[in-house]
Formats: C-alpha cells, structure tokens, sequence
C-alpha cells in the first residue's frame, strides 16, 4: 500500500543552507556620519557596503554570515576574521554578510537571481567544534521516522511573510544549546543528537539528560509511537551563557511518528504540562505575522527569559496550527514546516557571531 503523505515527503527533505546566491540590491540608504560607506538591503539582510560600488537594482553575489571563505587573495581581508563572515557594526550600523561584484565569479557562470553560488565559490559552512560530553557513540543515523531539528532564518522567507502575514502566532525564545531528540517507537525507546542516533553511555549528556529527566517511562506512559524534541542547554555546553547549574533539555516539539505529524501547540503545550517536562519559553501568544522582517528581527532583539540580564539568541514563530508548505521546500529550506527563526543581532555581535 502506498503509505506516504505529501508532507512525509517534505519533512524528510534535507537540504543544505545557501551560503552564498545571486542577489539584487534592493535598497541603498546612507550611515550617519559616514561618507566612504553605505547601507544596502539585500534579501531581508542589511549589510554595509562600500560607497558608490553598487547601485540599486544591481546584481551581486551576497554571502551570508557562517560562510566559511577559501583561502583566494579576493578573500584576504578576511584572513585575520578565520576567513568567517560573521555579524559585525560600523559606524553603529549592524552588517550581516558580504557582498561581492559578480566578476568574482567564473565567466561562464549563469547570472540568474538567485543562484547558488556557495559550491562554485569554495564557500563552506562555519560550525562550532561539538564539546566531548555532546558527542557519544553513534548507535546509528538519525531515525529516518522523524523530522530532524531546524529552522530557517526569517531573512529569506519573504514569501513566507507575503503569504501567511495576519498569522496568529506563537514566538518561543530561541536557546543556544543542543538539539536534543527522544523517541518511543514500536517498544524501543531512542535518544539523539542533532543528526544522529547514541548509544546508551553515562558520560554522554543527552543519554544523562534523559535519565535525570525520567523521559523513558514519561514517553512510554503516552502508550504511542512518538517523539519530543528540545535544546539540551546547561554547563558545559556553548559556553552555558544562561548560568545553568547542570543540564536540562527544554523541549519545542512533539511529533506523532505513525501520523507523521507534529502536534500543534495546544496539544504539544498539554502533552509536555501532563508529562511535567518544560518547554522552551514563551515570548508571544496571539502574535499577528507582520509582514516586516525588520520588525521581526527587532522582536527577536530581547533579553533572556531564563537570565534578564543576558541577551537571547533569538525567536522562533510558528503558526498555532501546524502548516507545510512548499515555499519552505524549494531551493536551500531543506523542510516544509512553516516554522522559522530570527536571530539577535546584539547576540551575534556580543558572543562573536
Ligand atoms: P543555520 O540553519 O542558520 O545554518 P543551524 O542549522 O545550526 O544554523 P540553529 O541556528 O541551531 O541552526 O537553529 C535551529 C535549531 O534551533 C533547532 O535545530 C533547535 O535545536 C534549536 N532551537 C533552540 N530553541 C528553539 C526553539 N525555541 N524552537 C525551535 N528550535 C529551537
Ligand atoms: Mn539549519
């Protein structure tokens, strides 16, 4: 029997991040105060740029932050920065990205907008090292019965806003932690990092985690095949910028693996309170989708719930029933959940990002 939804096929698409793309100038505004520089638009991205070296509407190759430059003397600059492009401010103004005229490229390289450029360009992804109590021994790959953790940046979804603008929302605060997975499946109970499935061992933290947290019997009291997934945040993991004492996973999902489907947040927020496990905190119910990625980005530039004083790393939005769609399927957004992120810019900047 044919047995696969159209969102089985989407979820399990897995795509990677284009780093770097064929982009148009869409705005040029001047910096205060600064003549030799200005500030572009690009995507939903805001970035400085040199003065006079693009017009509006003009086409360049945009490299977003994480990308990870070759060593090429057009990339030199970049040599003392680990050849990273990160969040960086001048002159007061927050730049996220680079962009670079299209003669970078090889002659024959189609201009389309929008193209891929991150292989061509030798560009690869900037990754933090992985601590030794996050990395275990792998039992195996990722359960292909469940949906890996990830969430695309709100910069480049502005059809996704054009589309679902007038939204009723939830936003939780984005932790900086590890993606965590649990699973009951068939009567086998299952745990796993961001990509892959451990081995039980007592100096692994998500496997110690699960322990603590009781989260075997409290899965299989559900008496079903599902899945929870959450950020493993606490000491010695990213640097533990909230001052936890010991280690916690804070969960954002719970996905019902014979239907192939995530609970919505109603049923997801009862599960979780039944299973006196806790969920990621709340920044806004009832949120409207605006369509403005600045106004987004400017939500997502907040403190910690967990730690007043410490800036979040951000937001994730999600409509209150679940939505898949294509428009998060297509070209780099490797699942078709409408679900995104907005990172803080002040975070990025603060921690090195
Ligand atoms: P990128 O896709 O931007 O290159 P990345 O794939 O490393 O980066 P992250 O920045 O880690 O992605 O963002 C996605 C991750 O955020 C999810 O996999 C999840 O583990 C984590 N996360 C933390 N807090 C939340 C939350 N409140 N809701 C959903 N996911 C969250
Ligand atoms: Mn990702």
């Amino acid at each position: 029997m044919w047995r696969f939804s159209s969102s089985q096929t989407l979820l399990n698409n897995n795509k990677m991040r284009k780093l770097a793309s064929i982009q148009k100038i869409k705005a040029l505004e001047p910096i205060e105060g600064a003549d030799a520089i200005e500030k572009a638009t690009v995507l939903g991205w805001q970035l400085v740029v040199k003065k006079g070296e693009f017009n509006v509407e003009d086409m360049a190759v945009y490299c977003e932050i994480d990308s990870l430059m070759p060593d090429k003397p057009e990339f030199e600059f970049l040599k003392p920065r680990g050849m990273r492009i990160k969040t960086v401010r001048l002159r007061g103004q927050v730049s996220q990205g680079i962009c670079f005229p299209l003669s970078i490229l090889p002659s024959d390289f189609a201009v389309v907008e929008d193209a891929d450029c991150t292989d061509i360009l030798g560009i690869t992804k900037y990754e933090p090292a992985m601590p030794a109590c996050l990395s275990g021994i792998a039992k195996g790959k990722f359960p292909s019965f469940i949906p890996k953790t990830d969430e695309t940046r709100v910069q480049v979804l502005q059809k996704v806003l054009d589309k679902y603008k007038g939204e009723k929302c939830y936003v939780t605060e984005k932790l900086d932690g590890s993606s965590a997975t649990f699973y009951v499946k068939d009567g086998e109970f299952g745990v796993c990092s961001r990509n892959l499935e451990l081995i039980e061992d007592a100096e692994n933290s998500f496997w110690k985690v699960a322990r603590q947290m009781d989260i075997e019997r409290k899965l299989r009291s559900i008496g079903k095949n599902i899945s929870i997934q959450g950020e493993l945040i606490g000491e010695g993991i990213q640097g533990n910028k909230l001052k936890l004492k010991g280690q916690t996973v804070k969960f954002f999902n719970a996905f019902d693996i014979d239907k192939f489907e995530y609970l919505n947040f109603f049923d997801f927020n009862k599960l979780i309170g039944e299973l006196k496990l806790p969920i990621v905190p709340i920044v806004a119910l009832d949120y409207e989708l605006e369509n403005d990625i600045d106004a987004i980005v400017k939500m997502a530039t907040i403190k910690s719930q967990i730690l007043k004083d410490v800036w979040a790393e951000g937001i994730v939005i999600r409509p209150y029933t679940e939505k898949i769609d294509l428009l998060l399927l297509n070209e780099n957004f490797d699942n078709g959940r409408v679900s995104f992120k907005a990172i803080n810019p002040e975070f990025l900047l603060k921690y090195g990002e």
